[in-house]
């Protein structure tokens, strides 16, 4: 059936139209037409046979914090955390979570100066508290309250972010989650990219039964695509739930799994209780898991296809060989990465 798949473009584009993995389905029909030029139907049968379980591998009560620059304060779950390695979390290399945290109120802005990264994409998700942001690539601005900023590094950027000034000088609850996606090796040299998500921009699925809304950030849930564009298969899902609510969730056996409760306390698989502020990690086997509020809960859903490239890490900078890391020095240090004026502090 992949095979199909490839061979003719129409289906391709059939599939991504669905938005369904060909596992999903237990039977498939083709009926071809000739009409205006070769055309072919696709008619699907719902599987029909049960899907297998996806079930929690882990849970993971949060790190302690540390500082990211002054205006960060993150528990940094991957790559540090038990099991949690780049390999393991492939195509996930890095997720900081800044829990709801205090900042009082001051006159300089809070955050961290210019710097550069390269490889991969970086992914700031504001649940409370408001971050400035700007680029060497002439990206910039504002993210608010359930805003999302996509950044793609790419073959390099230079950039800096801080609070913003007005929640700096009244002080407030600060919580945001940094991830970072890895890039393909032909995409890692792409030209840098910014994509700034208003959080009225984000496609919403409503839940049935006053469950609740899903915000697909990126992928695609229940049909509805996510609104930033990826360079391989990668669901982000915001999933806020009213207490009792229930939401099912589906994805390939083999994608890397993982969900962070950002509000709330939630019970997966009606069995794992899982309290604000922890995460958990799904093998990778079985396709479905569900989420039960326990009470009104907001939890950051991830499921991405791993790369399957040798990841070497160093600092900011992600690459596939050490030689590759050797030459993005060379090039931050030659100004390749362009330049960013820091006067923030
Ligand atoms: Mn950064």
């Amino acid at each position: 059936m992949l095979r199909i798949y490839s061979e003719y473009p129409l289906l391709k584009f059939r599939w991504e139209t669905i938005g369904k993995n060909l596992s999903d389905f237990n039977k498939i029909i083709l009926i071809p037409y000739q009409c205006a030029g070769f055309f072919v139907e696709l008619i699907l049968f719902s599987n029909g046979k049960k899907m297998k379980t996806k079930k929690a591998e882990l849970v993971m009560s949060p790190p302690h914090p540390h500082m990211v620059g002054d205006g960060f304060r993150v528990h940094n779950f991957i790559p540090s955390g038990y099991h949690l390695d780049m390999q393991r979390m492939d195509p996930f290399i890095l997720l900081d979570y800044n829990s709801k945290y205090y900042f009082p109120a001051i006159e300089k802005l809070r955050g961290v100066g210019v710097h550069p990264h390269r490889g991969f994409e970086t992914v700031t998700i504001a649940y409370h508290g408001k971050v400035a942001h700007h680029d060497s690539a002439g990206g910039g601005g504002v993210i608010g309250e359930g805003d999302v900023q996509w950044m793609t590094a790419g073959s390099g950027i230079l950039h800096k972010e801080y609070h913003e000034e007005e929640f700096s000088k009244n002080g407030g609850d600060f919580q945001m989650v940094q991830l970072w996606v890895n890039l393909p090796s032909q995409h890692k040299m792409t030209a840098p990219k910014y994509q700034s998500i208003k959080n009225s921009e984000i496609n919403k699925v409503i839940l049935e039964q006053e469950a609740g809304v899903v915000e697909v950030i990126a992928g695609d849930y229940k049909m509805i695509k996510g609104t930033a564009a990826t360079f391989s298969p990668v669901n982000v899902l915001n999933v806020k739930l009213n207490e009792g609510g229930k939401a099912l969730f589906n994805f390939p056996a083999n994608y890397t799994t993982a969900l962070l409760v950002i509000e709330g306390k939630i019970k997966v698989n009606d069995q794992e209780l899982v309290p604000t502020d922890h995460f958990v990690l799904f093998e990778n086997e079985g396709e479905e898991f569900t989420i039960e509020a326990m009470k009104s809960s907001v939890v950051l859903v991830l499921s991405g296809e791993p790369i399957h490239e040798p990841i070497v890490a160093h600092g900011p900078f992600v690459m596939n060989t050490r030689n590759e890391i050797l030459q993005a020095f060379e090039d931050f240090n030659t100004g390749k990465f362009g330049y960013l004026e820091d006067n923030d502090h």
